[in-house]
């Protein structure tokens, strides 16, 4: 790597999160040593904790991420088991009810994803991430209750970052630069980049939006008898004739998470009672009834910021050098398809195999970005062709190739409920094992758009194949 001014052989990651830590994975061994700037103190135990405020949601794992994960960070499938993270095959595990009815309950096994709640999640990658860091030349230093305020440097190269201790300490709140040959933003869906290259004198990278306008409230339960707890998670979506959905999933130590969530007009409220009601009023009564069987173990929390956006600092000109962006910093996601962590993962992967390919020459950074990008890509597909019926009219206009996949998509997701080909596919594709090319192979444009449309099953199913 080439050493810069006085940032020297240094990395600084902005975010102490989930892809903080694994952009320190990606990057051990390519830098002597990496600085992590967290603003939150982390917890002793596994903990909610305010940096991280989408954390008591539902969070689920899909099969691509985890594969993803452990690639980086090898075991970390075994360690989140092992700490409690549920095991659920799709679509065996999950029963789903489509617009059309229940999806069908193949044993498939071909895709686990793991429920599990965040800081758990959380806690176990850092300490995996802490440990590969440990036997690794790099040495790895975390900067907790420190808040990163700004980027040093010019329009052209980034050198370092200004910090701020969170709490006072002897040298008070006062400010002061970190030099670094790379900074990494992972700072999550607060990012501060585009305010910080304007006083920097560049451009703010163009961003898209979509946005379903969705809220979610979540709460979470223990079934009354283990021994009358479903044998599965529950999903009913919400879909256009009626848009309030729910998610009912198993996580650590006989706990369940319940998500609801509603686009604009129907937002799931945070009042105990009302969100109980809430549940009557979804696509499908069967959460309803099995609420009745569970106990409430928390107060309901609210989310309303789940728009689709996406910052381009892979295009040209975009990215100052010794400058990079991970996570949900550069994208995020409608949560209801589940994939922003997979998504950090990917990223993570996309940028530990760039970084291989000579380390960090002049222009690497930007090459990095665009393998990033190009990982995000699938999964930003698949959530903004989905949400287009949602969107709101100020979003990003859709072109004729997103408009026909929007149209696809639909066909093609009533299909999956009871065709196990195409279920296969589908699976493939929006787990993130799978590019969407896969969708598209002649057999499944066969069956999607020639095979008339059937309703699904008419309630909730057992596993078929037994
Ligand atoms: C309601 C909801 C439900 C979701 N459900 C799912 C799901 O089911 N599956 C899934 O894969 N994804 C889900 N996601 C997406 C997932 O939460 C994110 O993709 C993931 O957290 C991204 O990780 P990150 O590290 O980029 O950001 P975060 O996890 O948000 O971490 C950002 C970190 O940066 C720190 N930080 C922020 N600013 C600064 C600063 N200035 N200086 C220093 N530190 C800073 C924060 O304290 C935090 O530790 C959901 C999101 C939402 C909103």
């Amino acid at each position: 790597m080439a050493a810069h001014s006085d940032g020297g052989h240094t990395a600084i990651v902005i975010g102490g999160g989930l892809a903080g830590m694994l952009a320190v994975t990606a990057l051990l061994g390519r830098v002597d040593t990496i600085t992590v700037v967290e603003r939150d103190r982390y917890p002793q135990e596994p903990a909610f904790r305010k940096g991280v405020p989408q954390a008591r949601h539902l969070h689920i794992l899909l099969s691509g991420g985890e594969r993803a994960l452990e690639e980086l960070l090898p075991g970390t499938a075994a360690a989140l088991t092992g700490a409690g993270a549920r095991s659920l095959y799709l679509p065996r595990d999950l029963l789903t009810r489509t617009p059309t009815g229940w999806q069908r309950r193949f044993d498939e096994r071909r895709h686990r994803t793991l429920s599990v709640t965040r800081p758990v999640l959380d806690a176990v990658v850092r300490e995996q991430a802490l440990r590969a860091a440990a036997g690794s030349a790099t040495r790895v230093e975390v900067l907790e209750a420190t808040e990163a305020v700004g980027l040093t440097g010019d329009a052209g190269r980034v050198t370092g970052v200004r910090i701020r201790p969170r709490d006072g300490g002897p040298g008070g709140r006062a400010e002061r630069v970190l030099p670094a040959a790379l900074v990494v933003d992972a700072s999550g869906r607060g990012s501060r980049t585009p305010q910080w290259f304007t006083a920097l004198g560049r451009a703010a990278p163009q961003e898209e939006t979509v946005d379903a306008g969705l809220a979610y409230a979540t709460r979470m339960y223990r079934p009354k008898d283990p021994a009358t707890a479903p044998d599965a998670g529950v999903n009913v979506p919400g879909w256009p004739q009626c848009p309030r959905g729910a998610a009912y999933v198993p996580v650590e130590d006989g706990k369940w998470l319940l998500t609801l969530s509603g686009v604009r007009g129907h937002h799931p409220p945070t009042d105990a009672a009302e969100f109980t009601a809430f549940t009557a009023t979804i696509g499908d009564p069967y959460v309803h009834e099995l609420l009745a069987r569970a106990e409430p173990l928390s107060p309901v929390h609210g989310f309303r910021d789940t728009c689709n956006r996406r910052r381009h600092y892979e295009r040209p000109g975009a990215l100052p050098e010794g400058f990079l962006v991970l996570g949900d910093a550069g994208c995020t996601f409608n949560p209801v398809y589940g994939q922003g962590m997979s998504v950090a993962a990917l990223g993570a992967l996309a940028l530990r195999t760039a970084l291989a390919d000579g380390g960090l020459r002049p222009g690497a950074t930007a090459a990095a970005q665009r393998a990033v990008a190009r990982s995000v890509e699938p999964a930003w597909l698949a959530a903004v062709g989905s949400d287009r019926p949602y969107a709101s009219p100020a979003d990003t206009t859709a072109g004729p190739g997103e408009r026909l996949t929007t149209w696809y998509l639909d066909r093609l997701a009533a299909r999956a409920a009871i065709d196990p080909v195409v279920g296969a596919a589908f699976r493939d594709v929006f787990c993130l094992t799978a590019p969407p090319a896969r969708l598209l192979a002649p057999r499944i444009v066969l069956r999607t758009v020639f095979l008339p449309r059937r309703p699904g099953l008419p309630g909730p199913p057992a596993v078929e194949g037994r």
